[in-house]
């Protein structure tokens, strides 16, 4: 088969490899009809989480057709249409019994914080994602949800990731009726938390990011306001000046760990080295949200930072929550939202590019050419 293959920072190539087994009496075999590539993809391209091995086929948000199923799976049948979560997960540990499904004990025996993502590196588990024309799916009774017949696979495929992370950042942000919301990042995730802030009672929502299509585009999806950050100032004066001089209420960062070519370059003028990334969402999160108030994370952080404000996080009496979206845990509400025609994930869409120029996705997405949100690779025929 065809499939996605890491060769190392900024280098990646479609190429063939054997198609993958049953291994397990619990796994099945998936036929991949829609596959995207994430932000979280960027971090492992920019070679910024550890133990990314090369030869691994990255992907976490994919839509596909059961082909088989090992002997114990129960819930999902050969010929069944399912979305399928970016955690892998057990549904039965300590964790999973709290919904807690990105922090699944069982499936990421090499690591004690996060639980097992597809196509993540040895540090989520080291199982290979969904960008291949066929991916293993392990535990295939409890991730794998079979898509309702009146959702199109563009809106299926979102709800694998990024529609559920952006509603869990919001969620984090325990927004109350009236609330002013800043999401940093206007990628898909930072696009769908504004969209959910409003649901949960926001009163005003704004989005900041430096890339004006992206910004364009959230303003009408998620009819926020947005500011470039490239024309403010200091920001979190920027924020205090427009809200009464308080503070936002709630800022969640959408943005996580960036490669050289970030906001910090564009601050400093200095060019940053490959592995430094960058943490100024974070600080402008920190720096930004009033007293009292509550960050909420849901950017990847692949290195470590030690020049997180924590001081001015404790001295102004904040709430940080941060996790791995739990996907299954939202799929029946997000499924409403779309079915009673509140949203339609799938425009964030802006690209179907075939498998086989995965390094031009790649490029596009990471370089934000051609006013790129989300890419969709499209399986060979
Ligand atoms: P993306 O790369 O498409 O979007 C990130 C956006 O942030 C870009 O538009 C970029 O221009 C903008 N940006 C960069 N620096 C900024 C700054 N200082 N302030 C404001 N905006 C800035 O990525 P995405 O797919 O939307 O994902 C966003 C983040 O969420 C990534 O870090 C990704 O790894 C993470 N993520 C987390 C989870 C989870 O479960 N916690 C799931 C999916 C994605
Ligand atoms: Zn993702």
């Amino acid at each position: 088969m065809l499939a996605m293959n890491y060769r190392g920072p900024y280098r990646v190539r479609a190429s063939h490899k054997a198609e993958p087994q049953i291994e397990h009496p619990n796994d099945a075999i998936v036929r991949v009809t829609r596959s995207c590539i994430c932000g979280s993809d960027l971090h492992l391209y920019h070679g910024l989480v550890p133990d990314t091995r090369v030869g691994t086929t990255f992907g976490h948000e994919f839509t596909g057709i059961v082909e088989e199923v090992g002997p114990s799976v129960r819930n999902v049948k050969r010929g069944d249409h399912v979305l399928v979560p970016f955690n892998i997960f057990c549904g039965s540990c300590f964790f999973c019994q709290k919904e807690l499904y990105g922090n699944c004990h069982n499936t990421n025996p090499s690591a004690t914080a996060v639980g097992a993502i597809y196509g993540y590196s040895h540090t989520a588990g080291g199982y290979d994602g969904g960008q291949a024309e066929y991916v293993r799916v392990p535990m295939a009774d409890v991730g794998p949800t079979v898509i309702p017949s009146d959702i199109d696979l563009d809106d299926a495929v979102l709800l694998t990731d990024a529609f559920p992370t952006g509603y869990q950042a919001a969620e984090m942000g325990g927004i109350q009726q009236g609330d002013t919301v800043v999401v940093f990042g206007a990628g898909p995730v930072g696009i769908f938390a504004a969209k959910s802030a409003w649901w949960m009672g926001a009163g005003r929502v704004i989005v900041v990011d430096h890339v004006e299509y992206r910004l364009e585009f959230v303003k009408n999806f998620a009819n926020c306001e947005v500011i470039n950050f490239k024309e403010v100032g200091d920001m979190a004066i920027h924020i205090k000046r427009m809200t009464d001089w308080l503070g936002a209420d709630v800022c969640i960062d959408a943005v996580g760990c960036e490669a050289a070519g970030n906001a910090m370059q564009h601050l400093t003028g200095v060019v940053l080295p490959l592995q430094a990334g960058s943490a100024t969402a974070l600080h402008w999160c920190i720096n930004s949200v009033r007293k009292g108030g509550t960050v909420s994370i849901v950017g990847v952080y692949g290195p470590t930072f030690n020049a997180v404000p924590i001081g001015n996080a404790l001295n102004k009496g904040l709430t940080l929550r941060m996790n791995q979206a739990s996907v299954k845990r939202h799929l029946p509400r997000l499924i409403e939202h779309i079915q009673a025609g509140r949203v339609k994930p799938g425009e964030v869409i802006t690209h179907r590019i075939p498998l086989e120029d995965i390094g031009d996705a790649y490029h596009i997405f990471s370089s934000k050419l051609d006013n790129c949100i989300k890419p969709v690779l499209v399986m060979p025929t």
